[in-house]
């Protein structure tokens, strides 16, 4: 079985205005719109796409978070992912637990590919492909935009700073992906009734031997300041004036 392991977080939707609770611990999730991380839903969308060329025969789909992200995995089971496994917690997992946790399940599942997301909207870390590429000991390709599959080599490019990076990587392999290598389907409403039937394992934490417990602490969450009302000024010269009284030239 050729199958294609794809990472999906559950993080606040995008489109949310963030607002940081009042004992700065942290960011409000209760009643907040919650969604697919977006680059989670790139590499899902590229593993279909993989899948529908033939060149794979299952995309699983793997969350860890609290009971319900079932609502996320269901969406990634709409959008066309065979099966999906919740491992199940309401702690706070950081990346290298997340990578332990997707370690243990590749020896289980054996993958040829992993995709996750570059980084996962909410915390910013972009460290998960990274670290399961060293605890897998298996080559990695970070921030794909481009994503190619043939004779057991998987052939991507990356944008830098110079232009584009073509890399040739043997499979197995992890790849993180950017946000212009596709743009996700849309989930249709037969696709959602069909979804409900397909297979959603629950594990718990625990059946990981990994640890929750967090390496760091969250010392303080911070809004950014709030933007003062600016002025008008009717020329250039008032408004070098204005500049240099506030010493900014
Ligand atoms: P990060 O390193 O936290 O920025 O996350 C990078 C990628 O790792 C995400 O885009 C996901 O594909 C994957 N990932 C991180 N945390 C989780 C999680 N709790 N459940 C599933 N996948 C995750």
């Amino acid at each position: 079985m050729r199958r294609i392991m794809v990472g999906v977080k559950r993080v606040v939707d995008y489109n949310v205005r963030i607002r940081v609770k009042p004992d700065n611990s942290g960011v409000v999730t209760e009643g907040v719109k919650m969604s697919i991380n977006p680059f989670d839903e790139i590499a899902l969308e590229e593993a279909l796409r993989i899948k529908e060329k033939g060149l794979a025969d299952e995309v699983l789909a793997v969350s860890i978070g609290p009971a319900d992200t079932q609502q996320q995995l269901r969406t990634a089971l709409a959008m066309g992912a065979d099966r999906a496994i919740l491992v199940q917690t309401d702690a706070l997992v950081e990346p290298l637990s997340v990578a332990k946790i997707f370690r243990k399940l590749i020896d289980k599942e054996q993958p040829f590919l992993v995709l996750l997301g570059k980084q996962a909207i909410d915390d910013d870390n972009g460290q998960t492909a990274q670290m399961l590429s060293a605890l897998w000991d298996r080559p990695q390709a970070t921030s794909c935009s481009k994503v190619e599959l043939a004779d057991g080599k998987v052939t991507v490019n990356r944008e830098v700073d110079a232009g584009i990076e073509v890399l040739e990587v043997d499979l197995p392999a992890v790849l993180s992906v950017d946000l212009r290598l596709n743009e996700p389907r849309y989930v249709k409403l037969p696709d959602i009734m069909k979804a409900k039937k397909k297979p959603l394992d629950t594990m718990a934490l625990g059946d990981f031997g990994v640890s929750d417990a967090p390496a760091f602490k969250s010392v303080k969450v911070e809004p950014p300041p709030q933007r003062q009302k600016g002025i008008m000024v009717k020329d250039v010269a008032e408004l070098v004036d204005v500049l240099k009284k506030k010493g900014l030239v």
